[in-house]
């Protein structure tokens, strides 16, 4: 029976997940990557080998009571009855937020789930979310180690000011900071760019992870040093349902003369919002594409979409003190062309200069010109989070050796 480490990413209706062979290689060697998607509603099982060849298919129509739960004891019993079983030696997770205190993965003791669960109000819509397949399986199988790896983490380099809220210290030190999110995407990429172009690895570098959420990354030498994203997922980039940076004085409007409760604003502001809330017609880029031509609203939502990308763009270089080249990740910024055109476009001005033709093949670098040069690089969250794993359970077993 092979060994194998799973990687858990839980989204607020999906389940995505990836199953590494557990030989102690430094490159991981993949053999599932699969996703639940319509948990709730329309529950919908899909997985793939390596070569991406589809492997599994299953669909629970109407059964809108299969959950995390559910789909982790078929995902169990799939792996149980595939290529003569599989043992599960760690479960690694996608934790959007580590707090004050966790730069790396850590391993979940009873102590450290506590520990970030009490986290929950300075990310109410996801951090509950993250933590449930972690009971789960605490629960389904005691002993198998889980280890946590957060999207806040690799923003822990950002310089301390960069991290400020013009507010009274005493609030900041109660955690009222900018944290920044997409971490684990963008801890990838930074792995990608010395294969790509030795320039983004040693340069400074604005990368865009553009989903459903959205934001941008200011890199310096691969690490962090300024993003869009600050206290919550809501700030920065406009995004499928979420407003983006927004004056506060919004907020308060809202609940004054909106009659909103602070709970109801908060649900406003993170789910009517962004390209739905604009174009009063869709979140999703593919949808908006193809009624922009006949729906004013749709090309409205994207016309703000990229504004917003520009100007927030502007601000990471000023950060930066200048930009040497720009990458494009996740669902948007892999797959639309479009959006890559017009943004590219919209940043002229930093020097950038668009080749037609390569992006429409969307794969590599998509510029030409003596300027600085944009990139498409597929991301892989899960990818970060299985070598964040072993890199954790190394120090632990060198930890142990030299207590020894
Ligand atoms: P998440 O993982 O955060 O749910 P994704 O990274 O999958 O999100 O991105 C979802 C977004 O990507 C949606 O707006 C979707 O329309 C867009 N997208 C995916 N494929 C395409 C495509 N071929 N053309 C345009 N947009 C696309």
């Amino acid at each position: 029976m092979a060994k194998v480490q799973l990687v858990l990413n839980a989204g607020s209706s999906s389940l995505k997940f990836q199953v590494f062979v557990d030989d102690g290689a430094d490159v991981p060697n993949r053999i599932y990557r699969g996703l639940f998607e319509g948990l709730g509603t329309e529950p919908h099982f899909k997985v793939k080998d390596h070569e991406g060849a589809v492997v599994g298919e299953e669909r629970w129509p109407g059964h809108g009571g299969f959950g995390f739960e559910e789909a982790l004891a078929y995902l169990s019993d799939w792996l149980a009855a595939h290529r003569g079983g599989h043992q599960l030696t760690a479960v690694g997770h996608r934790v959007v937020h580590g707090g004050p205190n966790y730069s790396h993965a850590v391993r979940l003791t009873p102590e450290v789930i506590a520990e970030l669960d009490a986290l929950s109000p300075l990310a109410p819509l996801h951090q509950p979310r993250s933590m449930e397949p972690i009971r789960i399986i605490a629960r389904r199988v005691p002993g198998l180690p889980q280890i946590a790896a957060f999207d806040t983490a690799f923003h822990h380099t950002q310089p301390e000011i960069g991290q400020l809220f013009a507010i009274p210290q005493a609030i900041t030190d109660a955690g009222v900071k900018r944290y920044g999110f997409h971490g684990l995407s963008y801890a990838y990429l930074a792995t990608q760019f010395p294969k790509v172009d030795a320039r983004l690895a040693t340069g400074r570098v604005v990368a865009a992870h553009l989903g459903s959420g959205a934001s941008l990354c200011g890199y310096e030498a691969g690490r962090s040093v300024a993003t869009t994203m600050g206290f919550s997922a809501l700030d920065g980039l406009m995004m499928g349902t979420r407003c983006g940076t927004i004056d506060a004085g919004v907020v308060f409007y809202l609940q004054r003369e909106m009659g909103m409760s602070a709970a109801e604003a908060e649900h406003f502001l993170y789910t009517k919002c962004g390209l739905l809330g604009v174009s009063g017609i869709s979140n999703d880029m593919r949808e908006l594409r193809e009624k922009a031509e006949a729906e004013p609203g749709a090309q409205r939502a994207i016309d703000l979409f990229v504004y917003r990308i520009n100007r927030e763009f502007g601000s990471l270089v000023a950060a930066l003190g200048g930009v040497d080249g720009f990458v494009f990740t996740a669902g948007i910024g892999e797959n639309d062309a479009a959006t890559r055109a017009d943004v590219l476009n919209a940043i002229r001005w930093a020097g950038f200069e668009l080749d037609e033709d390569a992006n429409l093949i969307g794969a590599g670098k998509i510029t030409r010109g003596s300027g600085p040069q944009a990139y498409v690089i597929p991301t892989d969250e899960e990818w970060t989070i299985v070598r964040e794993m072993r890199a954790l359970m190394s120090r632990e077993d060198e930890s142990r050796t030299s207590a020894a």
